[in-house]
């Protein structure tokens, strides 16, 4: 089972900003994540990407990568000042997307930014 099987069965995705389920803000406790995550429409992400597509990040505080669904990297990749915060599930808590670098496909850590 991919993450991304494991984020189609606990996560949902929505494209509308006003979806009652969607979560905000930062945590300072452990939480699950979700229920949803906010994306760009197909229609915007299929406009072309200013970044790489990348579908990972590792947070510096605990080194954990994190992999995400195909809409949220493509999301990021489209727009990469879209989210102001994103998950780790090492510290299990949503946090700003500056404690985070990307991760390349073949697992090279960058220095990138993630959210720049
Ligand atoms: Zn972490």
């Amino acid at each position: 089972v991919s993450y991304i099987d494991t984020v189609k069965r606990f996560v949902g995705l929505t494209t509308d900003p006003a979806d009652p389920d969607l979560r905000r803000g930062f945590d300072d406790e452990p939480v699950e994540q979700g229920p949803k995550y906010l994306v760009l429409s197909d229609e915007e992400r299929s406009r072309g990407f200013v970044r790489p597509l990348r579908t990972a990040y590792v947070h510096d505080a605990c080194g954990t990568v994190t992999t995400m669904a195909l809409p949220i990297a493509e999301t990021y990749a489209r727009q990469p000042a879209f989210y102001g915060g994103t998950y780790c599930v090492g510290c299990r808590k949503h946090l700003p997307v500056a404690e985070f670098r990307w991760v390349t496909p073949d697992g090279k850590h960058t220095d990138e930014r993630v959210g720049s």
